[in-house]
């Protein structure tokens, strides 16, 4: 596979899937899709939707990505609804607020979260997904350094996502584990 349609508008994912797909050989397009409403109860429904969506405008193999954070202390929250945590229409920053704030006075121990990427990859004869998770803790402050998602207050084993390069987040993170599982998927598939 020389070529892979991503159904994404987030120019962060994009710098991602380039940055470990390139390398490979696989050159990543984002053609202007059509927006897609995420309302499926799980990532993997949102993840397949937005493939879809990409396969059935482009009639390409496409892929897209779809993540939640559970966070223990808040009983897996916000989970799925991630992204609208704060909100419909909220910034990254509303949702790190107020996870900061619900999270206020709880414990380092305490603070355990894990981020769970679903991909999915839909084409005219082969469909499927893929998953990876990152397991880590929601650190006490916001460290202001980027502006994707709970990058600033998820702290990995490499440390906090913002504040370590990206070859050490794609090491541990999530998206990373995912799309090394997606490039297993496309080699042991031959596609
Ligand atoms: P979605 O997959 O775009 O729906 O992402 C759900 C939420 O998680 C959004 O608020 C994203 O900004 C956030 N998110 C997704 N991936 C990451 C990541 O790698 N780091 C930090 N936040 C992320």
């Amino acid at each position: 596979m020389d070529k892979i349609i991503l159904a994404t508008h987030n120019k962060h994912k994009i710098e991602e899937f380039e940055r470990i797909l390139t390398p490979l050989g696989i050159k990543v397009e984002t053609p202007d899709l059509p927006e897609v409403e995420e309302d499926g109860k799980t990532v993997y429904e949102n993840a397949i939707k937005k493939a879809k969506s990409g396969f059935e405008y482009t009639g390409l193999p496409s892929v897209a990505d779809d993540t939640g954070l559970m966070v223990d202390a808040l009983g897996g929250a916000p989970g799925v609804y991630s992204a609208r945590y704060a909100g419909e229409g909220c910034s990254g920053k509303d949702n790190r607020d107020k996870m900061l704030a619900a999270l206020e006075g709880v414990q380092k121990n305490d603070r355990t979260a894990r981020f769970i990427t679903c991909i999915a990859f839909v084409s005219k004869d082969v469909n499927f997904t893929v998953e990876g998770v990152c397991e880590g803790r929601i650190t006490e402050t916001d460290n202001g350094l980027s502006d994707f998602g709970y990058d600033n207050i998820f702290e990995s084993e490499k440390g906090v996502f913002s504040a370590i390069s990206g070859k050490d987040k794609d090491s541990v993170s999530h998206r990373g584990r995912a799309l090394a599982a997606l490039i297993e998927k496309i080699k042991e598939l031959n596609l």
